[in-house]
């Protein structure tokens, strides 16, 4: 992993730390030129309340358009949910062109690069460590942050150096991670777990009103 006290909150486009991950945006460089296929950098105002974690890029998603949950199935219901809450502004055209603006809200990723099977290895969530602590600090104001799976929330510990086992992880959880930010838990909006039920449209909603809330009170 490196250095957390020295790294940058957006790695360069040719980051080498994941060699796995390295080859595989690689192949769909030379596969589909006109995708983003590089690190997928944070989207959002740095003075945000609030900030996303989602686990890694979409390979058709965030991977494609250059923007966190653009494109595809899980941004559909994150983006109309955050329109919901007053956390973006506009209209959701799945583009990074569609004109939508997030307000008082950032979206980042635990894994900056697209893994296979939308699977990273542990060793690759923990070489992108760093960038995601250094997004945190770099989101100073942050009062809140909701974790999208249990990965991201391992990730977001990692990042604030909490012990894992004082926080574990359950959908609609909140965890007092440090001072006064507040770390939300919720299953992943993908379309898989919304496809079996195991996350509902108002299982998710009741996430970002607690949310809401939370920071409206602050
Ligand atoms: Fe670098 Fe993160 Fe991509 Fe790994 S996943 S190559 S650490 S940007």
């Amino acid at each position: 992993m490196a250095d957390k006290a020295s790294i940058v909150a957006e790695p360069s486009a040719e980051c080498p730390l994941c060699p796995r991950l390295v080859e595989f945006r690689g192949q769909y460089r030379a596969r589909e030129p006109e995708w983003h296929n590089a690190p997928v950098p944070s989207f959002g105002p740095q003075k945000a309340s609030l900030l996303i974690v989602g686990l890694a890029p979409g390979l058709k998603g965030a991977n494609r358009t250059g923007r966190p949950f653009t494109g595809d199935f899980a941004g559909d219901l994150l983006y109309s949910t955050l329109i919901k809450y007053g956390f973006a502004r506009g209209n959701y055209g799945a583009s990074v062109s569609d004109g939508l603006t997030l307000v008082d809200c950032r979206i980042t990723n635990a894994v900056r690069c697209v893994p296979p099977q939308n699977k990273p290895v542990p060793a690759e969530i923990k070489a992108c460590n760093g960038f995601l602590s250094a997004t945190i600090q770099q989101t100073a104001n942050v009062a809140a942050i909701v974790a999208l799976g249990r990965i991201a929330h391992d990730a977001v510990l990692s990042a604030l150096s909490c012990r894992k086992s004082e926080f574990r992880f359950g959908h609609g959880s909140r965890h007092a991670v440090s001072g006064k930010r507040v770390l939300f838990d919720s299953y992943h909006c993908s379309r898989y777990n919304t496809n079996t039920g195991v996350l509902t449209v108002p299982m998710f909603h009741a996430v970002f009103a607690s949310v809401r809330a939370h920071i409206d009170s602050g």
